[in-house]
């Protein structure tokens, strides 16, 4: 039967569901109505469980009904979480009653919690393969099941589908999309014509869209699918349907990256194989099958008008249609032949002819590795882009070429949750204007666009900027038309059918590699072609010589080769905001300190043990920035060193042996400094490990620690002074007493007021010193004062260890202290570190320091600072996840917690959305011993349009999952 004039949904409303419920099975429950497009669902809970109530459209007979519930029995035996029909009074899985005079078939069934999958929002690379297997799963468990009540006509059934589309297509009221369709069919057409007879048919749930599919969500929060429901459209179909639907589902949740189906596809055909046929019908059916939604739910619209399930589908239904039907059909079912580990149909490279005898122009590089593009010059628009292509012409003989499968530099652009579409399919050339270009070989010239395409036997040759081009026949070696300035050539094997883009994302591009070919061999040259670096290659390789003890971030990290301000760059131009690189205070790639080191390379680069002014000169300027008191400075080349050197000056000094630290912290690598590093997330036997002179006191979180709110300084103070009492009684008096001002490590956690005053007070009333370890947090990061412990009223150290800001990322470490301390070593000798304070050192330091000043870093951070704490903490009132921001100017913690009461650690959450932050362009990392504080320590430059767009990116994440 043929339901194409459109099925209006049973009318009956919640009252007339309960009252049913309980007539018919015994249950008396509250009902509420869930949307179907043609028949009646209610959601009844009784008893503490809660079913579904289904109304079925009268036009569906009761052997459609009773083989829906045997392809539900089907899949409930093969462990696939399913509703199952619950018997009635009489014990029937299927009733009857009459509406207005018509009986329908009524069904109470056990009703899946979850939620559909349309409500996760993101969804992952691990959920789209989950739902393949799902797919691949239910075709698997019903390629057995037959059932005369499955052999019905459905207008979901691609069988149908181009009839469908025809017969509908009048609804759709948008002229230009009903002109979209028309032409997109007719190649689903051309295309599915010779495969439909091939097609495997059985039975099919038939619509396992994300609709259909529910979930729930792992520890993590990420999506887990459980179950099916709706087997309304259950029949007879192409077996590859199964799977098409349930791709064409997944569009709309990533509409940019068509090809991410291929995981759906690949995890189906892991569990049900799919046949050649059966591939090469997968792009054109999902053309059709979004071209059938649309068409439904424009009539659907037109005659239920008050139906809002079928209205609101409208915008999302259209890009399961236009995202498959934008994307050339030949390169999508290479590239599945390819993933799926099919031969590749792959023609041999073409031979073709010369378009010009000869070229003789440079190739232009406009890759991450152009030393041409500096400074941020590629971020302008793509005109600076010509221009630069037509100087380098001019400069050669009036020819130049830019590469092929190159991912250019000037097509990205900063603070963008997509990946560019960047990567060259073309290649552009200047050639002098009006040279004349051959035809490579015998072929039909047309117009494709506002391209002239010259298609041949084995190959296709495409122009964009020819003129005065020679329509018709041509023959290789005859000309076709000539040059303007530039021109822009594809080469294809094969025909094109339509005009191909210019650019395409990189991680699409060896998609588009199945079928587009450098073009050099029409310029007589061998290569044009840019050798991307192989990122899996390249981790392989450092993971082989380069011990793994030193991590990387991420399973699978970008290669990042360039940097430009508060922005990475991988090799194929991505640019990530960089919120976690707090040694490059200045930003990536900054011409001054460039400039600076070069120069002084070139005049000398020695040690300390000779004498040239920059020392000096470093030395008072880090002087300056401090209270009166400190007058010693010693030049080493890390973190780590300033923190052993430290304590080896404050044992001598004080006599002491033992040091008293702060869990939660972490101050160097070397035995010293590893020593009083508490932190477990940096060595997880710390605990175990302890040497004896090492004495930890509770990191002073007033957030979650023992002490919390107001008086919590005061608290921590008087249990830090009785260890410090307790230490000396045990015959260990404290020598040191070592911190960082804000605890950085720990999750920039502010330090309560009061702490340091009282036990810096302590420890020196007991004949100890004080070392702030500035390395992280001190150096203008925190926006209102330069050093941390200038944030707490009325303290000075004795002893400060700075590095990371203070090089840029050059090694650069310093102790800063009083003259007497300092000699307190002179008793063991003399302090020599070869590198450390080194000319070019120095030069860099004060580098720094002037650029700093000049472009008001400081400032900077105060400002940008505020502005990134008032949008935080914004969205944690909107956001429960989030339990408090820490921190102050650009050094800040977002502490993500399951719960605000108990303030569980949001771990695995915290890791997922750090990995989801990457894939939309923020490069973010867990910090903290529970691993669930993102770290917010971007360089100091950052632009308060970068900042934005990281809480922009936050929130998306934080609304639409991850
Ligand atoms: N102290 C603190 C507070 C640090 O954060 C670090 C490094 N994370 C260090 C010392 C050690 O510095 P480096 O890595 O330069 O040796």
């Amino acid at each position: 039967m043929d339901h194409l004039d459109g099925l209006p949904r049973p009318d009956v409303d919640v009252a007339w569901a309960e009252r049913t419920a309980l007539d018919l099975f015994g249950l008396a429950g509250t009902a509420t109505e869930l949307g179907s497009q043609q028949d009646r669902n209610f959601l009844v809970s009784a008893d503490d469980r809660r079913y579904l109530l289904k109304v079925n459209n009268p036009v569906f007979e009761r052997a459609e009904i009773e083989a829906q519930n045997a392809v539900m029995a089907a899949l409930a035996s093969a462990g696939l979480t399913v509703p199952l029909p619950q018997p009635s009074l009489e014990g029937s899985p299927v009733s009857s009653v009459e509406i207005d005079g018509v009986a329908h078939h009524v069904r109470i069934l056990s009703f899946l919690e979850g939620s559909p999958l349309i409500d996760a929002g993101y969804l992952s690379d691990k959920v789209m393969r989950q739902l393949g297997t799902l797919a691949g799963r239910v075709s698997q468990a019903l390629e057995s099941v037959t059932d005369p009540g499955l052999e019905r006509w459905l207008q979901w059934d691609l069988r149908r589908g181009e009839q469908v589309v025809a017969r509908l297509l009048p609804h759709v009221q948008d002229a230009a999309r009903r002109h979209a369709i028309e032409s997109a069919l007719q190649e689903v057409r051309e295309r599915l014509a010779p495969r439909a007879s091939a097609l495997p048919v059985q039975a099919v749930h038939g619509d396992l869209t994300d609709d259909n599919v529910v979930f729930s969500r792992d520890a993590a929060g990420r999506p887990v699918l459980d179950g099916i429901i709706d087997f309304g459209d259950a029949s007879q179909g192409w077996r590859v349907a199964e799977l098409v639907v349930a791709c064409s589902a997944v569009f709309h949740h990533s509409p940019y990256r068509p090809l991410a189906v291929l995981s759906v596809i690949e995890a189906f055909d892991a569990i049900q194989p799919l046949e050649d046929a059966e591939i090469d019908a997968i792009w054109p059916l999902l053309v059709l099958r979004g071209a059938v939604l649309v068409v439904s739910g424009a009539q659907q619209v037109a005659i239920d008008p008050d139906n809002e399930y079928a209205s609101s589908a409208d915008d999302r239904e259209w890009q399961m249609f236009a995202v498959p039907a934008a994307f050339d059909a030949d390169v999508a079912t290479e590239w599945i032949r390819v993933r799926l580990g099919r031969t590749a149909r792959r023609a041999a490279a073409p031979v073709v002819g010369w378009l010009v005898p000869s070229f003789d122009g440079p190739l232009i590089d406009l890759s991450y590795a152009s030393r041409e593009l500096q400074e941020g010059s590629w971020l302008a628009d793509a005109t600076g882009e010509e221009r630069r292509i037509l100087a380098a012409a001019a400069a050669a003989s009036g020819a130049a070429a830019t590469r092929f499968a190159e991912p250019r530099l000037t097509r990205s652009r900063i603070n963008d949750t997509a990946e560019p579409v960047n990567a060259s399919l073309a290649i552009d050339v200047v050639l002098p204007a009006g040279t004349e270009l051959l035809a490579p070989f015998d072929g039909e010239l047309r117009p494709l666009g506002e391209a002239a395409l010259l298609m041949g036997e084995t190959a296709s040759v495409l122009i964009a900027g020819l003129s005065r081009p020679l329509w018709g026949r041509v023959v290789g070696g005859s000309p076709m038309g000539m040059t303007s300035d530039t021109v822009t050539l594809w080469l294809a094997t094969g025909g094109i059918r339509r005009m191909p883009p210019r650019f395409v994302r990189p991680t699409e591009l060896d998609a588009w590699l199945t079928r587009y070919r450098d073009p050099a061999p029409l310029l007589g040259l061998s290569s044009t072609r840019h050798t991307r670096p192989d990122t899996a290659t390249a981790l392989a390789r450092r993971d082989s010589a380069y011990d793994p003890l030193q991590a990387h971030y991420y399973a699978r990290p970008p290669l990042i080769e360039r940097g430009w301000r508060e922005h990475l760059i991988d090799v194929d131009g991505r640019h990530y905001l960089d919120m976690v690189n707090n040694v490059a205070t200045l930003g990536h790639g900054h011409p001054r300190i460039a400039e600076a080191a070069a120069d002084q390379w070139r005049m000398l680069n020695t040690n300390s043990r000779f004498h040239y002014a920059a020392v000096a000169e470093f030395s008072e300027r880090l002087l300056a920035t401090l209270p009166d008191g400190f007058d010693s400075v010693l030049l080493v080349n890390s973190g780590t060193e300033a923190v052993d050197l430290a304590l080896r000056l404050t044992k001598a000094f004080s006599g002491r042996e033992d040091v008293m630290c702060l869990s939660e912290s972490y101050h160097g690598w070397s035995l010293a400094a590893d020593a009083v590093s508490t932190s477990l997330s940096d060595n997880p036997c710390a605990d175990e490990t302890r040497l004896d002179w090492v004495h930890v006191a509770p990191t002073p979180n007033a957030y979650r620690g023992a002490h919390r709110g107001e008086g919590a300084g005061a608290a921590y103070a008087s249990d830090a002074i009785a260890q410090l009492r307790r230490a000396a009684d045990a015959g260990r008096p404290i020598g040191t007493f070592i911190a960082e001002p804000r605890q950085g490590n720990a999750g920039a956690i502010e330090v309560p007021a009061g702490y340091f005053a009282s036990v810096y007070d302590a420890v020196r009333r007991g004949g100890g010193v004080v070392i702030s370890d500035e390395v992280q947090v001190g150096y203008g990061r925190q926006g209102d004062v330069f050093w941390g412990f200038q944030q707490h009223d009325g303290i000075v150290p004795d002893v400060i260890t700075v590095a990371k800001a203070m090089g840029n990322g050059h090694p650069l470490g310093a102790v800063i202290t009083r003259r007497e301390i300092a000699d307190a070593l002179a008793s063991q000798g003399t302090f020599f570190s070869s590198a450390g304070g080194s000319t070019l050192s120095s030069r860099i330091g004060i580098t720094v320091l002037d650029v700093m000043a000049d472009e008001g870093l400081q400032g900077n951070a105060a400002g940008i600072g505020a502005r990134l704490r008032t949008r935080l903490e914004s969205l944690a009132e909107r956001h429960p996840l989030i339990g408090a921001v820490h921190g102050r100017g650009l050094y800040m913690g977002v502490e993500l917690v399951r719960d605000r009461t108990t303030l569980e650690p949001a771990t695995e959450e915290t890791a997922a959305i750090c990995d989801r932050f990457l894939e939309l362009g923020v490069v973010v990392q867990p910090t903290g011993d529970r691993q669930n504080v993102l770290k917010v320590k971007p360089p100091l430059c950052i632009s308060e349009a970068s900042a934005d767009f990281f809480v922009d990116v936050l929130e998306e994440i934080l609304v639409s999952g991850w």
